[in-house]
């Protein structure tokens, strides 16, 4: 049987969910391939679903998120109306692009960026115009402002920019708001700002009372290590919200996932200590790799890039051979998250022998 259906779909690849760690002879593996956060849930996290999450699974959940949308307005001197929930940020990007763009719309991005992006898109029936990033990786700004057109509904600039992990300055960012027309929506998703230690770099939310065309994505997966259980926000005007709610997935948003939420935020200074070690961590892997003579460009996320080109695929393998999993991006390059200090010295000794051997 063939299923009729919409031909924009055969055109768009399958979001591929990063490998678990290939299992090498005598070692331990790890997955450094999703920007995972390595430690494991706080043990208050892990309570606070036990008491107030487990024994409620035969009731949906609260579809607004109520008390995690009014902690967050708290915390972003925003009103409850601001602030939706998703299934994971990237429930809010699809409730955001389905709102704003179908067939006949563009949304114009710098490329290369989040996987999702060109799904979400080809999803909706829009048309992704993506906008090459610069040589070091960065977003090529005027590149954007330039790709601008009637069709034009969206805007996305991933910040820090998954997978080259640069960083967009609160310059650029203003450029690109003053260019934009102003029925014409821009998204940052910042899923890893907790992790930019640019002192230049953008923060939407500084722009957010300026612009109301301003959406602002934000996760729990990353920096608070929510991962498994899916859980995001946006954050943009009431309107906005109320159009994104009318597309969103009924019961999106877990009990369990909004009390870990809740936990989180309550553990919020532990949670960012771990963050700190993670940006050590960082700093220590690419202080050695710099010394072994890779060019890296500095990166603000929990991961960093190696822009291996054609030489890329060889390169994944030997680190699979060692027991670590890596996002490669054929012909173009590896994206490494930072992973446990003993993952991080294998990815060290890995790219010492790769630069040995000549990669
Ligand atoms: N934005 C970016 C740039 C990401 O890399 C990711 C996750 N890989 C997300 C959004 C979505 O994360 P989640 O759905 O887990 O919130």
């Amino acid at each position: 049987m063939t299923c009729r259906h919409r031909a924009i779909i055969d055109t768009i690849p399958s979001y591929k969910q990063g490998k678990t760690a290939p299992v090498a002879p005598g070692l331990t593996s790890y997955k450094i391939s999703s920007n995972e956060n390595p430690y494991p849930p706080l043990p208050s996290v892990q309570k606070a679903i036990a008491d107030n999450a487990l024994g409620s699974i035969n009731r949906y959940p609260d579809m607004r998120g109520w008390a995690v949308v009014e902690r967050l307005a708290q915390e972003y001197g925003v009103k409850p109306e601001n602030v939706i929930l998703g299934c994971g940020s990237t429930e809010v990007i699809t409730q955001l692009v389905s709102f704003v763009s179908g067939p006949g719309d563009e949304v114009v991005y710098p490329w290369r960026s989040f996987e999702a992006y060109p799904i979400i898109v080809a999803g909706a029936g829009a048309t992704s115009v993506q906008v090459a990033n610069r040589s070091d990786g960065g977003h090529d700004i005027d590149g954007v402002i330039a790709a601008l057109n009637d069709r034009t509904r969206l805007v996305i600039v991933n910040n820090p920019n998954n997978p080259t992990s640069a960083s967009l300055r609160d310059d650029e960012a203003r450029r690109l708001m003053r260019a934009v027309p102003d029925d014409v929506t821009v998204l940052f998703d910042e899923a890893y700002f907790q992790f930019n230690d640019d002192p230049d770099a953008s923060v939407a939310m500084r722009l957010f009372d300026e612009y109301p065309n301003i959406v602002v994505a934000h996760t729990f997966s990353k920096a608070y290590g929510l991962a498994g259980l899916r859980i995001g926000y946006a954050i943009a005007q009431p309107e906005v919200i109320e159009g994104m709610i009318k597309v969103a997935l009924p019961f999106g948003v877990t009990h369990a996932a909004q009390t870990a939420a809740l936990a989180s935020l309550d553990a919020k200074d532990e949670l960012m200590g771990r963050v700190g070690a993670i940006k050590a961590e960082r700093e220590r892997v690419v202080a050695a790799l710099t010394e072994q003579g890779w060019n890296l460009g500095k990166p603000y996320a929990n991961f960093f890039w190696l822009p291996l080109g054609e030489r890329t695929d060889g390169a994944a393998d030997r680190f699979a051979s060692q027991g670590l999993s890596v996002r490669a991006f054929g012909g173009d390059g590896i994206r490494v998250s930072i992973g446990e200090p003993e993952a991080n010295d294998r990815v060290i000794e890995v790219c010492a022998e790769l630069m040995h051997d000549g990669f």
